[in-house]
């Protein structure tokens, strides 16, 4: 079985090193906005514009008679294909998103990259491209010092089990990074050791997790205090940010420090996350969680910060690769399953429900419980009605209050997302705690 995966390491690079990279990333840039110009031109005059290896051509004319471009040969020529390879697609979907043939928000024609408002990135999908020990070798960049190991990513290039499709090298905050896609061969995952167990999740606004198993446990899995401390200290620079004046010294300076917290928010977050979905996936064959719209969500400005900080959208793709992984399966609620305002007793269900409300109360038979374990139980009676519905050809359909909702199955749509570094020195060691209800 193929599966893509991505390793990213952070990377331990001299001053020359850096120089490099700027460089690339600058090209990277100029090319997307050379390119971007180009097409806009033919756009607006033809309604069409230059594919990827058009732009490709047109610019290796171009580079060789423009004695302006002559820096062009500083950076890897791999570097401008990949550019252009982007533009192309952002423009696909400027058009799908045009014909509404795309969900979501609908997309503007592509903008400019400008210096101060884009990320530093560039990618190489051909040349050499590997890893050993502590280092990493890219085309035209060379080798370069890695923070931690690449070991189990270079055993199984050199086994042969696993195959580098393209490296992305990007900066976050002050910190640069590689991610490597990575095409993995892997055995099928044999079946899940405690077939039958399954947990309701709920990815929590105030927990990080909460979830309920078969056996009535429940699983609490608060977010990490270090995560509490730092959101501390974001509110506080970016408060301090906001008084800054624009264009100022200070004002660069204090969203350089901002940057630093937010990846170093993120990078707690995600370890928080990743420690208990593989805990939990290890331990129950099936697993339920609401399908969230994310996008939807993030619009309201009130939920917005909170559903960023707590990443329901990662831990929802950790769930789903992982349960693969595991041998077993996701099953997500409809995205209007109202799993928080259902009681998880008798099923009747609550008009409105605020987020300030942490406790459910039900008025048809006096349940009181926790928001969060109500709703994972929910989720729960969903697991098993969803399940049994999937193997209803022999009959037994038993749909208890949540057995009318669809249930969508999904085992494992996302498998990128291994993450093979962030700073371990900032990690929290808080696991998983199950507490008997
Ligand atoms: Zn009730």
């Amino acid at each position: 079985m193929k599966v893509m995966q991505a390793y990213r390491f952070a990377l331990d690079q001299t001053p020359g090193d850096e120089r490099a990279f700027r460089s690339h990333a600058g090209a990277s840039r100029f090319a997307w906005n050379w390119g971007l110009a180009t097409c806009r031109e033919r756009y607006e005059a033809e309604g069409r514009w230059y594919s990827a290896a058009e732009l490709h051509k047109l610019w290796n004319a171009r580079k060789k008679t423009d004695p302006a471009l002559a820096w062009w040969s500083e950076n890897s020529k791999c570097v401008y294909q990949e550019a252009f390879r982007d533009l192309d697609r952002a423009l696909r979907d400027f058009i799908k998103s045009k014909k509404r043939q795309r969900k979501g928000k609908r997309l503007g024609f592509p903008k400019l990259k400008k210096c101060s408002r884009c990320r530093d990135s560039f990618r190489f999908s051909t040349g050499v491209m590997r890893c050993s020990g502590n280092t990493v070798t890219l085309p035209r960049l060379g080798t370069i010092r890695t923070y931690e190991s690449t070991r189990k990513l270079a055993r199984r290039l050199g086994i042969g089990t696993a195959r580098i499709l393209s490296a992305t090298v990007s900066r976050t905050a002050n910190r640069w990074f590689v991610s490597f896609a990575v095409e993995v061969e892997r055995a099928a995952p044999a079946a899940h050791p405690r077939p039958g167990s399954a947990v309701g999740v709920d990815l929590g606004v105030k927990t990080l997790l909460t979830g309920v198993d078969d056996a009535g446990n429940v699983i609490s899995v608060p977010g990490p205090k270090p995560l509490r401390a730092s959101l501390r200290s974001l509110r506080r620079a970016s408060r301090a940010h906001s008084r800054k004046s624009p264009g100022s010294a200070n004002r660069r300076k204090s969203a350089a420090r901002l940057a630093r917290i937010h990846a170093r928010t993120a990078n707690i977050r995600a370890d928080a996350l990743h420690k208990a979905t593989t805990e939990l996936t290890v331990r129950y064959e099936t697993v339920a969680a609401e399908d969230l719209n994310v996008t939807g969500m993030l619009a309201n400005r009130r939920l917005a910060r909170v559903v960023a900080d707590q990443g329901f959208g990662q831990a929802r793709r950790m769930l789903g690769y992982k349960t693969e992984r595991e041998g077993g399966r996701l099953i997500t609620a409809g995205r209007w399953y109202p799993s928080s305002k259902t009681c998880s007793a008798c099923g009747w269900r609550k008009p409105s429900l605020t987020l300030a409300e942490r406790t459910f109360t039900c008025d048809a038979c006096s349940l009181v419980l926790d928001r969060d374990q109500n709703a994972a139980r929910n989720l729960l009676a969903l697991a098993a009605s969803g399940a049994e519905r999937l193997n209803a050809c022999g009959g037994t359909v038993r749909p208890g209050h949540a057995g009318r909702v669809p249930v969508k199955q999904e085992p494992g749509t996302a498998h990128a997302g291994k993450t093979g570094t962030a700073s371990r020195q900032l990690l929290p060691t808080r696991h998983v705690s199950a507490n008997a209800h």
